[in-house]
C-alpha cells in the first residue's frame, strides 16, 4: 500500500477485455487503488490513451517495434516507457506494487506471474493458462513466498466467495457452471460447419477472441476444472461441470453435510475483478443488479462430453498430470489461432489436440524448463499438422 493506503496495482494486458474492465474498477474506486504499471502486446494507441488517463509510473509494450511511438507520445509526462517481453517480466517486481493483475492471454502469462510471485506480489489471476500449464509449480511457489492467488475468473471467484468463513469445513465437491457457449444445442454434425463469426458470438459474455473460442469448444470449462484443482486443492473427480445457460449462478460448493452454497450475479467481470482487488472487503459498486422478477427461471443440464471432447481432454490431462495439461494448452493455442485465421475447421481443433496428447513426450515431474520445452515442441508439432 502507498502512503494514502491505496493498493498499488500492475495490470498485465491492460488493453484487453479484463484489462480495460480492471481500469473501470479503478475508476469506480480511485480512493482505493493506484495504477503503477500497465502493459500491452501491440495495441499502442490504446496503451497511450490509458497512460495519459491513469498516469502510471511505467508502461510496457511487448512489441518492440512500437517503442518509439509510445515513448514519443508520452514524452511530456513523467512516465517510464519500456518495450519487450523481458521488460514485462521485470516491471512486476517493482517495489511499490502490491497486486499484479495477470490479464494477458495464453502461455505468455507464465513467466511474468512467476517473477511477480518471487517478488512477493499478490496475484489477481485472470490468466488461467498459467494454472493450466504449471498449476503445481505456481501453487508451490505461492506457498513458499506466502503470496495469495486471488481468482478473477468468475467461476473461481464464485467458489472463493462461497468459501469465505468455511476454512475448516470439508468440501465434498465443486460445481462449476458453464453457459454451454453458442453451440450448446448443436450436434456433432452441425459443429462441422460452424464459422468463425458464429463461434465469436458468445451468448452471455463479451470477452477476448481466444477465450471466446475456448468457450465455444468448452475447452475453457476444461481449463477451469484444472484451474479449480490448483486454486482450491480439490481433485478432478470432485469437480463437476453443470451447464447453466443463463450464467446467473457463477459456481457452487457442496460441503460435507450436503449443503450447497452458490454465488449469483449479473454476467459482469468487473464484480470478480473488484472482489479480487479489494479482498477480503467488499466495496460499493454502481454496476447493474440482478432483477429476479425478470429472470423467471434458472435451468441446468449435463455437459455432452462426446460433442465437446475438449472438456473430456482437460479431465484426462488433469488425471494424467505432469506436462499433459501443458501439452493440451499449447496445442489449443495453436488451434485457436489457426481457426481465427480460418485455416482449420472448428472440429479440427479437438482432433489436433487429441493427436498432440497422443504424440507428446510425457513427463511426470516437469520443471519450468520442461514446461518451456513442452510448449515449444507441441506448438511446432501442431503447426506442422495445420
Ligand atoms: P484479450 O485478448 O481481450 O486481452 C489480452 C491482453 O493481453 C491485451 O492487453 C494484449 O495486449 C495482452 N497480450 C496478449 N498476448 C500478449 C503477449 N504475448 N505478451 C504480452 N501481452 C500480451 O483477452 P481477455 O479476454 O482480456 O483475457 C485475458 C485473460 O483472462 C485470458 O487468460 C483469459 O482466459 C482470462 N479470462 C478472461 C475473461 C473475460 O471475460 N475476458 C474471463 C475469465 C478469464
Ligand atoms: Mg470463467
Amino acid at each position: 500500500m502507498n502512503s494514502e493506503n491505496k493498493r498499488v496495482i500492475a495490470i498485465l494486458g491492460s488493453t484487453g477485455s479484463i484489462g480495460t474492465q480492471t481500469l473501470q474498477v479503478v475508476e469506480e474506486h480511485p480512493e482505493c487503488f493506484e495504477v503503477y504499471a500497465i502493459t500491452a502486446n501491440q495495441r499502442v494507441d490504446d496503451l497511450i490513451a490509458q497512460a495519459r488517463k491513469f498516469k502510471p509510473e511505467a508502461v510496457v509494450i511487448a512489441d518492440e517495434t512500437k517503442y518509439t511511438q509510445l515513448k514519443e507520445a508520452l514524452a511530456d509526462l513523467p512516465i517510464k516507457v519500456y518495450a519487450g517481453y523481458e521488460a514485462i517480466c521485470q516491471i512486476v517486481t517493482s517495489a511499490p506494487i502490491d497486486i499484479v493483475v495477470t490479464a494477458m492471454v495464453g502461455f505468455a502469462g507464465l513467466r511474468p506471474t512467476i517473477e511477480a510471485i518471487k517478488a512477493g506480489k499478490a496475484i489477481a489471476l485472470a490468466n488461467k493458462e498459467t494454472m493450466v500449464v504449471a498449476g503445481e509449480l505456481i501453487t508451490n511457489l505461492a506457498n513458499r513466498y506466502r503470496v495469495p492467488i486471488l481468482p478473477v475468473d468468475s467461476e473461481h471467484s464464485a467458489i472463493f466467495q462461497c468459501l469465505a468463513g468455511e476454512s475448516n469445513n470439508r468440501i465434498e465437491k465443486l460445481i462449476l457452471t458453464a453457459s454451454g457457449g453458442p453451440f450448446r444445442t448443436y450436434t456433432a454434425e452441425q459443429l462441422e460447419g460452424v464459422t468463425k463469426a458464429q463461434a465469436l458470438r458468445h451468448p452471455n459474455w463479451s470477452m477476448g477472441a481466444k477465450i471466446t473460442i475456448d468457450s465455444a469448444t468448452m475447452m475453457n470449462k476444461g481449463f477451469e476444472v484444472i484451474e479449480a484443482k490448483w486454486l482450491f486443492g480439490i481433485e478432478g473427480k470432485d469437480i463437476e461441470v453443470v451447464v447453466h445457460p443463463q450464467s446467473v449462478i457463477h459456481s457452487m460448493v457442496q460441503f460435507a453435510d450436503g449443503s450447497v452454497k452458490a454465488q449469483l450475479g449479473t454476467p459482469d467481470m468487473r464484480l470478480p475483478i473488484m472482489y479480487a482487488l479489494s479482498y477480503p472487503s467488499r466495496l460499493d459498486s454502481s454496476f447493474p443488479r440482478l432483477d429476479f422478477g425478470k429472470l423467471q427461471q434458472l435451468t441446468f443440464e449435463s455437459p455432452n462430453f462426446d460433442t465437446f471432447p475438449c472438456l473430456r481432454f482437460a479431465y484426462d490431462a488433469l488425471a494424467m498430470g505432469g506436462n499433459m495439461p501443458c501439452v493440451v494448452n499449447a496445442a489449443n493455442e495453436i488451434c485457436v489461432a489457426a481457426f481465427l485465421r480460418e485455416k482449420i475447421k472448428f472440429t479440427d481443433m479437438s482432433r489436433i489436440i487429441e493427436r498432440a496428447m497422443q504424440s507428446a513426450n510425457f513427463k511426470i515431474n516437469p520443471t519450468l524448463d520442461d514446461y518451456l520445452a513442452t510448449d515449444a515442441e507441441i506448438r511446432k508439432m501442431a503447426e506442422g499438422w495445420i
